[in-house]
């Protein structure tokens, strides 16, 4: 068999742990478990088979995505966060069982002349600071009450609104977001979904009857904290690779395109099978951390498309062959993410479709 040294581990049981511990933090509440983008990079129908039993409802931001879902036999109810692009959408999801988030009016107005197979289940986004989808809170009461009387609506709507600065733990911005859309549940006497991730973690007063974690289902954290392991989550994924060659430069030659890194000293470079074409971040500037044998060394010059190049001088025995690891459980995502000016999710969102996944289950990390 074919078996690429460059991979990503994923651990199953880790996400899994990862799921129970957001039903922990906030017990009232149900998970709806977000498994957008290939599950954030760790693979959407693998992550939803994991899950299926442990959460009643998944959460993807489009129609193609939750398809792509029930084609792999995952039959719980999927929430479509952007809810629907266009007309034939509602269809669609009155034959899967899929949830709509309507956000807008046009979509309201879908629902309230189509004729469909059947009732749909639907959530209401309401704009409570992010402003960019969702109807103003004073819109709110008039689209409640034309669903309310609609033949394709099957149970109350659930209100919804997604918190624009959780991560930032000082920012009143989350209280005042909590508030307005505590008054809309109140007013229509509505259940409400307001927390995501880093309100699961660090806003109780956002947890409310249900909770949509993504990035921290995956072992990471919100806040972009380079810590592993904080708050018992789980780093679910190693992206790994190995040297494939090693050479000896002096002191004054530069290495990679543009040479943009230049030996101060004479200096081991090693060659690791990983570049952007990978998803390994181009912007990751000299310096970003990688594990070489278990050892932080330095990224030297320009990512390319299939190879990265490290500064191996000075460490001990250190071959072609020898494992790397770029991210995982050694060395957290947000902190590789941090070095290159980005954040955790783009790294994971962003892995192309060349890096296999291979599965662990039953496996229990410490
Ligand atoms: C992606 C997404 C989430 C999950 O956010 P995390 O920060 O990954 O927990 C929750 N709600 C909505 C509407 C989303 O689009």
């Amino acid at each position: 068999e074919l078996m690429r040294a460059t991979a990503a581990t994923v651990r199953l049981a880790d996400i899994a742990a990862n799921c129970r511990l957001a039903s922990h933090l906030a017990p009232g509440s149900r998970t709806n478990a977000v498994i957008k983008a290939n599950a954030y990079g760790h693979g959407m129908a693998k992550v939803a088979q994991s899950l299926q039993d442990q959460v009643p409802v998944f959460g993807v931001a489009l129609v193609e995505e939750a398809v792509q879902l029930r084609e792999a036999g995952i039959s719980n109810p999927i929430a479509i966060l952007q809810g629907p692009g266009r007309a034939g959408d509602l269809d669609e999801a009155a034959a899967n069982g899929f949830w709509l988030l309507l956000h807008q009016q046009q979509q309201v107005d879908w629902v309230l002349s189509e004729k469909l197979a059947g009732p749909l289940t639907v959530w209401l986004k309401v704009d409570t600071g992010m402003h960019r989808l969702g109807f103003a809170a004073k819109d709110l009461d008039t689209v409640c009450a034309g669903l309310r009387s609609s033949p394709n609506v099957q149970q109350k709507p659930v209100l919804c609104t997604h918190l624009a600065c959780a991560d930032d733990l000082t920012d009143p911005m989350t209280r005042e977001q909590v508030r307005m859309i505590r008054d809309c549940a109140s007013r229509n006497r509505l259940d409400m979904s307001i927390a995501n991730s880093a309100g699961i973690l660090f806003w109780p007063e956002s947890h409310a009857q249900w909770n949509r974690p993504g990035y921290m289902l995956y072992g990471c954290c919100p806040t972009g904290s380079p810590v592993i392991g904080s708050h018992g989550l789980r780093p679910a994924m190693t992206m790994s690779s190995e040297i494939i060659a090693i050479r000896n430069i002096e002191a004054g030659e530069g290495v990679g395109y543009g040479h943009d890194w230049v030996a101060k000293r004479p200096s081991k470079i090693g060659t690791i099978a990983i570049g952007y074409g990978d998803g390994y971040p181009r912007h990751a500037p000299s310096g970003t951390p990688v594990l070489v044998n278990g050892q932080r060394v330095a990224l030297t010059g320009r990512v390319s498309m299939d190879a990265i190049s490290v500064d191996l001088t000075g460490l001990k025995a250190v071959e072609v062959g020898d494992p790397v690891e770029l991210w995982g459980q050694n060395l957290s995502v947000n902190e590789v993410a941090s070095a290159a000016g980005t954040i955790g999710y783009e790294l994971l969102a962003g892995l192309t479709g060349r890096v296999p996944l291979h599965y662990q289950r039953n496996v229990r990390s410490a």
